[in-house]
């Protein structure tokens, strides 16, 4: 009977330690080129984790995307921003997967996606189609790989997720990508925890310098310590045929033999994504545009990646105790760097302080904060920040300089303007604006109430009133006024708006709407003929494009087909 007991124990904690049971083979690339990586799953990203993985296509686009395995298409995202063009195909056995940044899709589901688009005159569009109605086999075309939306170049975009829409890391399918090489170690630092801590003599973080060993594996310089303190890593992974730098798939740390902290890159959710801000050393990413990743968990963190986590990973260092800290880092395909920090207990009385910047405002975490001063207030709801903390506040005119951007903000911010001693003529063109690199004004959400115009803020920085006068800018690409375009097989026009940004743009052919693609990335948006949708020779084009604050620019031109 106990050996029963025990037996269940055993395979329950097992389970519990390893990676989730999922179906292998049942997934096949979705491209016919081999499985090349510009980024993995669980990478490091500004504000997320990435959820799946990112297939190089030869640096180009049109390659053919074909469903991974049987199902139907289940949803049919077009954005400007974010995933471009998007599939999801649901499969029967539960499993849904993503392919993004599409440049278009396959003739059946194009003539499906435009019926819609045409129907509701809008390029940007969500479709939920019912299972039977887009049937797919495996192996199936869906659409051809591109680079729209928020991509830096063309790619495919590969999620998997479970049943509750929770991205799941794709090699866990078996799907292989080749890698012989180890994850690189970029940096490693050590932080002392609490009041009474300290490494190395100082109470602020230190750089730990890595010395490489003739095995392949780093040690550091003993380090003393004394208190609470903790570890954080620089680190990255790189595969076999590409130089990118994609993220790893576990780490874990010991102390004295036993697992005190580990990450592991299976599976998160997205309502989940953001606290990357907190894993992350965010104020070192601000100033240093590197990610060291916490080997501790901060207390608000609720994280789903940690595992086996004892003491929150924070370590506790007692005067003239000998520790040995290791850390482990790991790929997908099992390539490991390790990192030995030998660590002597010693309490010292001579430490360098932690440099506090003491202000007027002390913000707790779990409390609301609110504040104001010459017509500008500020709320900061509860749960805005992750911890208490000093914020440098300061009014000048219609600017608030509010904090600096190297501390992050999990969920808005709100700031109001009393803009009552404007002229209602003013106040239409104005905004709200942050100022950006060399103090450009960029426009930030403006809700405007009568007297009062408020945006919500997820970045800290300096944010001011503005106003943008001037219209969008509206040039035509391939044709002109009077002119016949038979040949041509679309119609180009570049628009763009200084200040504000563009909000909407709607384009007609003797007074009926046609779709035009909208482009940010090159400013351009692109009317496709084989749409069908222009049939006459004569053709009245108009195009009224407006920007953030209502300014409108209308440009009118005749063009002939046949
Ligand atoms: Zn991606």
């Amino acid at each position: 009977m106990k050996f029963y007991y025990l037996l269940i124990f055993f395979t329950i904690s097992q389970i519990a330690q390893s990676q989730p049971k999922v179906p292998q083979e049942y997934f096949e690339n979705p491209l016919d080129v081999p499985l090349v990586l510009s980024g993995t799953f669980g990478e490091l990203r500004s504000n997320h984790f990435h959820s799946g993985l990112d297939i190089k296509t030869q640096q180009r686009e049109g390659l053919e995307v074909k469903s991974a395995a049987p199902g139907h298409v289940s949803r049919i995202k077009i954005q400007h921003y974010g995933y471009g063009k998007a599939l999801y195909i649901q499969h029967p056995n539960g499993y849904t997967t993503v392919y993004g940044h599409l440049q278009r899709f396959s003739p059946e589901i194009e003539a499906y996606v435009k019926k819609q688009q045409y129907a509701n005159e809008s390029y940007e569009i969500e479709l939920f189609p019912e299972a039977g109605e887009l049937q797919l086999e495996s192996g199936d075309l869906v659409a051809y790989s591109g680079n729209t939306g928020g991509s830096g170049g063309p790619h495919l975009h590969f999620e998997i997720r479970d049943g509750s829409q929770r991205p799941m890391n794709p090699k866990l399918f078996g799907i292989e990508i080749q890698d012989h090489r180890k994850p690189i170690i970029n940096g490693l630092f050590a932080y002392p925890m609490d009041e009474d801590s300290h490494v190395n003599h100082s109470a602020e973080r230190q750089r730990i310098r890595l010395i490489p060993l003739k095995d392949g594996t780093y040690t550091t310089e003993k380090i003393n310590a004394c208190g609470k303190v903790g570890f954080g890593i620089s680190t990255v992974d790189q595969q076999d045929m590409a130089s990118n730098q994609n993220g790893v798939y576990k780490i874990e740390a010991n102390l004295n033999g036993d697992n005190v902290f580990q990450l592991n890159f299976d599976r998160f959710s997205f309502a989940e994504t953001r606290h990357l801000n907190q894993l992350i050393d965010y104020e070192y990413y601000t100033n240093n545009r590197s990610r060291v990743q916490k080997l501790f968990v901060e207390e608000s963190n609720p994280l789903s990646l940690y595992a086996n986590v004892q003491s929150e990973g924070r370590l506790e260092i007692q005067d003239s105790l000998d520790y040995n800290y290791t850390i482990k880092v790991t790929d997908f395909a099992g390539n490991e760097s390790v990192i030995r920090v030998p660590i002597q207990g010693e309490y010292s009385e001579k430490v360098q302080p932690k440099q506090l910047e003491e202000t007027e405002y002390f913000v707790q975490a779990n409390q609301s904060f609110s504040t104001e001063q010459n017509g500008i207030d500020v709320y900061i709801p509860k749960g805005s920040l992750y911890q208490d903390k000093y914020l440098d506040i300061s009014f000048n005119g219609d600017t608030i300089n509010l904090h600096k951007d190297d501390t992050p903000i999990h969920q808005n911010i709100t700031i109001g303007f009393d803009v009552s001693k404007y002229e209602p003529a003013e106040k239409e063109k104005m905004f709200i604006a942050k100022l950006g690199y060399r103090g450009r004004p960029g426009y930030s959400s403006t809700y405007k109430k009568a007297d009062r115009f408020t945006t919500g803020i997820r970045t800290f920085g300096n944010y001011t009133l503005a106003s943008d006068n001037k219209e969008p800018w509206i040039s035509p690409v391939n044709f002109s006024d009077g002119q016949w375009i038979s040949n041509n097989s679309n119609l180009k026009v570049k628009i763009s708006d200084d200040l504000s940004g563009i909000k909407s743009y709607r384009a007609t052919v003797n007074g009926k709407f046609i779709l035009m693609e909208y482009e940010y990335k090159d400013n351009t948006l692109t009317h496709d003929f084989s749409d069908g949708a222009v049939t006459e020779t004569e053709n009245n084009f108009k195009l009224i494009v407006t920007d953030n604050v209502g300014n409108t620019n209308t440009y009118e031109a005749k063009f002939f087909r046949k």
